[in-house]
């Protein structure tokens, strides 16, 4: 079994999940005892999300770069980087490391598509949703994401910072969540992205209004199949009209 280095703490809520998904996924293939090899450099929020707001992107990726060598030098065989937002700047981490950086919107894509979605409506960070790399990189593998429009942009981005990242579930968010995906069901999306590594702690995807897909569970599994073999990591270059 190779070793999974995460990159956590973005946040330390949803890195828990991840822990206990690698673990659970290792555990039921495996069978026994037995559970997932796993490096995690847990970094402080407060200091990544001082980088977002100030939109200092190159020196997020810098900090997040250098955990990423750091876990290679560990002994990590893959890097994941535990949160959709930040992938803003996985080219720039990937290319700091020799192993493979598994990558969430690729992995995310790769879901949607066998499950036969091409018209999921986003649910993330305002980051996620409005700065381009997210779509862009979908719609590179035939994918055509639809957002919110910007009072539901700027509530579930709320919803996600002051509420999830803080620990705090609440039912009137769930509650307001539902009502986005039920308006971007009428507007035409055949499928909601969780795409941000928390909101499964507020939606399970199996009881939406339409089919979930958890970036967080997606990305998880994917690196559960790299670290036993069954799989290489999607790559750039499989990228398919
Ligand atoms: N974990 C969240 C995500 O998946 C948001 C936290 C962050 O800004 O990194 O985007």
């Amino acid at each position: 079994m190779k070793m999974i280095g995460l990159i956590g703490g973005m946040s330390f809520e949803s890195s828990a999940v991840y822990y206990r998904l690698v673990n659970e996924a290792v555990r039921e293939r495996l069978g026994g005892l037995a559970s997932a090899e796993v490096l995690m450099h847990s970094v402080n929020f407060e200091e990544i999300v001082t980088l977002q707001k100030a939109g200092r992107w190159d020196d997020a990726a810098r900090r997040l770069g250098d955990v990423a060598a750091g876990l290679e030098r560990g002994g990590a065989a893959c890097v994941l980087i535990c949160t959709n937002t930040m992938h803003l700047v996985a080219d720039s981490v990937a290319k700091r490391i020799g192993v493979p950086l598994i990558h969430i919107i690729d992995e995310t894509a790769e879901a949607l598509k066998a499950a036969g979605a091409r018209r999921p409506l986003l649910l993330a960070t305002r980051y996620t949703m409005e700065h381009g790399f997210y779509a862009d990189r979908m719609r590179a593998r035939g994918v055509e994401v639809m957002v919110p429009d910007a009072e539901d942009r700027t509530a579930t981005h709320d919803i996600i910072f002051s509420e999830l990242c803080a620990g705090h579930v609440l039912d009137t968010s769930r509650k307001r969540m539902i009502s986005i995906i039920e308006k971007a069901r009428e507007a035409g999306a055949d499928s909601v992205i969780l795409g941000c590594t928390e909101i499964c702690l507020l939606l399970d995807p199996a009881h939406l209004p339409l089919p979930g897909f958890d970036s967080t569970a997606i990305h998880a599994r994917a690196a559960v199949d790299f670290a036993l073999g069954h799989r290489p990591v999607i790559e750039k270059r499989t990228v398919a009209a």
